[in-house]
């Protein structure tokens, strides 16, 4: 068995959401004066590879921990997005003619080629292409599990268009997986993947970070 990591790197300063503060981790405990190594930690629970809960944005809605676990398993596709424009909302037409195959109960992952364009670059923090509301209902009415995109917000950074795509697609139950990385070794494979990213057990958090990877048998 192989698996092939997805996740995006958590480190001081790593490039993230620029309406998060920026990532900081601090060396308290230091291995030759203190006899042990420890780093603390400052950042919010939707940073590097990190899934969006129900309450991210659905008021009363379940948070991380109250969603089953099984529900972040499961076979995958992939929707070749890498000939986007910078800033392209992505359409229900534009995806359904991307992903021709069956989507009912599967994991969705839309792969724009933003996750290799990862830095704090104008471009990168504010001209991602992104799932337009209408593109969010087509997937929700396709039935499937969750979504998953290689940049740090899937609905852009524009609103409405943003809290939208996000309310249609939380409100309907499926969850969100955000600034994934996408090797072009994904492509080798054949489809459905089987895709594993098990979100950390915050109690109460609207998202936790995960390590999505793909299991090769
Ligand atoms: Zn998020």
């Amino acid at each position: 068995m192989k698996l092939i990591d997805l996740s995006q790197p958590v480190f001081d300063g790593c490039p993230n959401c620029p309406a998060d503060p920026p990532v900081q981790s601090r060396l308290i405990c230091r291995p030759g004066k203190d006899g042990w190594r420890v780093e603390q930690l400052t950042l919010t629970s939707h940073t590097g590879s990190h899934i969006d809960a129900p309450s991210h944005k659905i008021l009363g809605g379940p948070h991380i921990d109250e969603l089953s676990l099984e529900s972040f398993t499961g076979r995958a596709v992939l929707a070749d997005l890498r000939d986007s424009r910078p800033g392209q909302p992505f359409t229900s037409t534009w995806l359904a003619r991307k992903l021709r195959v069956e989507l009912a109960g599967h994991i969705v992952i839309l792969v724009t080629g933003w996750g290799a364009k990862r830095a704090r670059t104008e471009e990168w923090l504010g001209l991602s292409p992104y799932v337009s509301p209408d593109a969010a209902e087509w997937l929700v009415e396709q039935e499937i599990r969750g979504v998953g995109i290689d940049h740090y917000s899937i609905g852009g950074m524009r609103e409405p268009q943003n809290s939208r795509t996000h309310e249609i697609l939380l409100g309907a139950g499926v969850w969100i997986l955000e600034d994934l990385n996408a090797p072009d070794e994904l492509w080798s494979l054949s489809q459905p993947l089987e895709f594993w990213a098990l979100p950390i057990n915050l109690r109460g958090h609207s998202g936790a970070f995960c390590r999505p990877v793909v299991v090769v048998r």
